[in-house]
């Protein structure tokens, strides 16, 4: 798997702003490649989304921030007092959702989205990533400075980044197997679980002048954590008088939401960036357009589920700029569409989800195509690597 050891640039980007100010497109030294304009970059999808898609008044955040809290809130109570699986399950399922949608508010609060004040953003946004676990400044390091910097490009970004039939061929047995179930379905979790948070969140030593913000919110994160589990696991003790009911209190109300919440924003992304059209590209071909317009999607959510997602799978007007708030996206999304035969859209459907897991399992950068381990090693038989002449 890859190892982000980039240190990203200082260049202010269309990402990187954080005054709230509306970005200045792509920048010159992009190499060629893309249909935006020649250069591939971002300016002329940007100069077609609506000025209204920008207005972001703090009451809106507010409202959204404290909804969810409010519904995650009710969610744990019930967890806590109920043991009848009839309940358990679909509390589970409601609370990996809501835990998802808290943290689609400090995804937007991290971009600086969700308002004005960069005060508010920091203070609701770690609020927000509580449940997750997700340390806020670790956060921003991966997701907005690399990942939506280099989408989709070869060796940069990290998030289902993927591996080569080369690659592949090369591994242990073990590293093989691994990659099996995390590019499955269901396996979208496990792979979220180490590639993003533990390898992101928890260890990993970032660039050194991320390190003291990071291991702030490392502190907050961890303190919070293991607070919450001891409270439970106290509550738990009261409530069944054992320890092995401490430890069901702190599983059923802290851990099991995580992972859930785990598996759903690992196929979200696996959803926005991994599919049999979505193009990953080598770093000398990759361009601002081609990784934000042209290897990410916008999917439509079956109704009601943009009440958690927060609209997040409208997701190329997210790349194309990240200032516009989540519940403008649909604005924005309409504009490009309009504007650019490139930016394709669909439903979001889980059987799609499904169909990309099985198709789009190694990557060849030079074809600009996925194939299935199946179809890779019939590639590996077609064309041996050349051996050596006493062979
Ligand atoms: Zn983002």
């Amino acid at each position: 798997m890859t190892s982000t050891t980039i240190t990203p640039d200082e260049r202010g980007s269309a990402v990187e702003q954080a005054d709230g100010t509306r970005p200045t497109g792509g920048d010159a030294a992009q190499p060629e490649r893309g249909r935006g304009d020649a250069k591939g970059s971002l300016r002329p999808v940007i100069d077609v989304i609506p000025e209204s898609a920008y207005e972001r008044p703090t009451w809106k955040g507010l409202a959204y921030f404290f909804r969810d809290v409010v519904v995650y809130g009710a969610i744990v109570a019930g967890l806590v007092l109920t043991d009848n699986p009839l309940f358990l399950v679909p509390l589970w399922i409601l609370a990996a959702l809501a835990i998802s949608a808290l943290f689609i508010v400090g995804h937007d609060a991290a971009h600086g989205a969700l308002f004005k004040s960069r005060r508010m953003n920091g203070i609701i946004g770690r609020i927000a990533m509580l449940p997750s676990w997700h340390v806020y400044e670790g956060w921003v390091l991966g997701h907005n400075r690399v990942h939506h910097k280099f989408t989709a490009c070869q060796g940069f970004d990290f998030v289902w980044h993927p591996v080569t039939p080369e690659e592949y061929e090369a591994m242990s047995p073990l590293a093989r197997l691994r990659h099996r179930i995390e590019w499955s379905w269901f396996g979208a979790g496990a792979y979220y679980v180490r590639e993003i948070w533990l390898n992101k969140m928890v260890v990993g030593k970032p660039p050194k002048r991320f390190v003291s913000p990071i291991r702030r919110d490392r502190i907050l994160v961890g303190v919070v954590a293991l607070g919450v589990a001891a409270v439970l696991a106290w509550a738990g003790w009261a409530a069944y008088g054992s320890v092995l009911g401490a430890l069901w209190m702190v599983a059923k109300v802290w851990v099991i939401p995580f992972l859930g919440f785990s598996f759903v924003i690992g196929s979200v992304v696996h959803v926005h960036h991994v599919a049999p059209d979505i193009r990953w590209w080598p770093r000398k071909q990759w361009s601002k357009f081609a990784g934000q317009v042209e290897a990410t999607t916008i999917l439509h959510a079956p109704k009601g589920l943009d009440f958690f997602f927060h609209w997040i799978m409208v997701h190329i007007p997210h790349h194309v700029d990240v200032r516009i708030p989540m519940y403008n996206l649909p604005k924005a999304g309409e504009a490009i569409v309009a504007a650019f035969p490139e930016a394709t859209e669909d439903k979001l459907r889980f059987r799609d989800f499904v169909r990309n897991t099985r198709q789009c399992k190694l990557y060849d950068f030079d074809e600009g195509r996925w194939y299935t381990y199946a179809e890779a090693a019939g590639r590996a038989e077609r064309e041996p690597a050349p051996e050596p002449a006493a062979a």
